[in-house]
């Protein structure tokens, strides 16, 4: 991604030199760290290329610093600019869960990506379809339906579902910061299980990315 030098006043003497320039990219992005990386192979295994992940300060026009929320349409996340500066790991024991279940939601959208997804387009879709208004109805699942596979619900049931999972087996060294959210995923832990059953034999499965394309429409509901 392109970044703009605007601040001279972060450059040295040697104003303007590539060097200089290339310090202050670094800051804009990072690749995941080695405990991002072990915490989504609990549940993703080795069906992502983590090497090609990287989280970004803002971009995407500044759309993740105007919706406050993160963005991953092209496999690396893109968090709102404080998010960002506030986080450098999220992997660290001293992260709360619920940035944990923040950080596997948006592994997911790269999960879905990597295998083929066009988060891109299904994102826009949901969008024009109401899906992500104050309601944020896309995101609503429920496993009533147990012979519903997990290819049949859209892109962001799938995160939650996948996140939710994960709130079900990461062992939090420190006590949980979404006390209901964590009780209701230890509730549902057999249903979130079975409707991953595929997913968590082999999540490297082309097969399991959603079918759907955010034609859902939610302006009805
Ligand atoms: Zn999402």
């Amino acid at each position: 991604m392109t970044i703009v030098v605007s601040d001279k006043s972060k450059l040295t003497p040697k104003q303007g030199s590539d060097y200089e320039i290339k310090k202050i990219k670094v800051n804009s992005q990072r690749s995941l760290t080695i405990n991002e990386i072990n915490m989504a192979k609990e549940v993703f295994k080795n069906s992502i290329d983590y090497s090609k992940v990287k989280i970004i300060r803002g971009g995407l026009l500044g759309l993740p610093n105007l919706s406050n929320s993160a963005m991953t349409p092209f496999g690396k996340i893109h968090l709102p600019n404080q998010s960002y500066n506030n986080t450098k790991d999220f992997g660290l024991d001293s992260v709360e869960a619920t940035l944990k279940l923040w950080y596997i939601h948006e592994m997911t959208h790269v999960w879905q990506y990597q295998l083929g997804y066009s988060n891109a387009v299904a994102g826009i879709n949901t969008d024009i379809n109401g899906g992500y208004t104050s309601r944020a109805l896309a995101y609503d699942y429920d496993l009533v339906d147990k012979n519903k596979k997990f290819n049949e619900y859209n892109m962001e049931q799938q995160a939650e579902i996948i996140s939710h999972y994960f709130d079900t087996i990461y062992r939090y060294s420190k006590g949980h910061d979404a006390v209901n959210l964590h009780a209701s995923n230890i509730r549902n832990k057999t249903d979130l299980a079975r409707v991953l059953s595929e997913f968590i034999v082999n999540p490297s499965n082309k097969e399991l990315i959603s079918k759907q394309h955010g034609q859902e429409n939610y302006w009805f509901d």
